[in-house]
């Protein structure tokens, strides 16, 4: 049989007299250092809703579900914890910096799982004549802060600039086939406006 090293022996004497390494919970609350990466949490006021936290998520553990049906249509991004491999991926593409963030959690067994979900919900805007999904409200407004005047090249952009300033438009109005090349300047998504450019076109020949 070996003998103890000397080191050995000396740790394991320092061990008798010393504290231990482990904490005491659960019976004692305990903190995590500063950099641990605990449970991600969504932050409403710093989302903007553009779904990048979800597409870098590689353990699928972000779910982004677009509700279109009804007349209010919503995106909701949910996280779950229980997939989570807190890599902290989703917070350092968040294109804010303030939507997703890492928090300290680490006590995340729940019995229903609706107890540790974080979720975020916006509204959005589609295609007055396809329903297809163009952004959220949110999301659109932050680009046009970020490309200031560019923004008035862009006919959806420009519409959510009226909208903010109380400017009357025909947001509202329900897009009637077929789409005429007035209708670009109308919240359509870039399918539908080349749609009405070439219709156009056809028509002048
Ligand atoms: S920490 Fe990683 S695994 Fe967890 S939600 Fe964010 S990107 Fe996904
Ligand atoms: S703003 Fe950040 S947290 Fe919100 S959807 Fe985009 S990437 Fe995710």
């Amino acid at each position: 049989m070996k003998k103890p090293k000397i080191r050995e022996l000396k740790e394991a004497v320092k061990g008798i007299f010393s504290r231990p390494y482990t904490t005491k919970f659960p019976y004692q609350p305990h903190t995590p250092p500063p950099r641990y990466r605990g449970k991600p949490e969504y932050y409403e006021e710093g989302c903007v809703g553009c779904g990048a936290c979800f597409q870098v998520c590689s353990a699928n553990a972000i779910d982004m579900i677009d509700n279109t049906e009804k007349g209010n249509p919503i995106r909701t991004l949910i996280q779950h914890p229980s997939k989570c491999i807190f890599c902290r991926e989703c917070e350092r593409n968040c294109i804010t910096g303030e939507g997703i963030k890492l928090t300290q959690r680490f006590d995340i067994a729940y019995v229903d799982e609706e107890d540790v979900l974080s979720s975020v919900k916006h509204k959005l805007i589609t295609c007055l004549y396809c329903g297809t999904v163009i952004g959220t409200e949110k999301h659109l407004r932050w680009v046009l802060k970020r490309i200031g005047n560019l923004g008035f090249a862009q006919p959806v952009l420009l519409s959510q600039l009226m909208e903010e300033l109380q400017v009357k438009t025909e947001y509202e109005e329900k897009g009637v086939p077929p789409i005429q090349r007035t209708d670009m300047l109308k919240v359509v998504c870039p399918k539908c406006r080349r749609i009405a450019f070439i219709s156009d076109e056809k028509k002048e020949k």
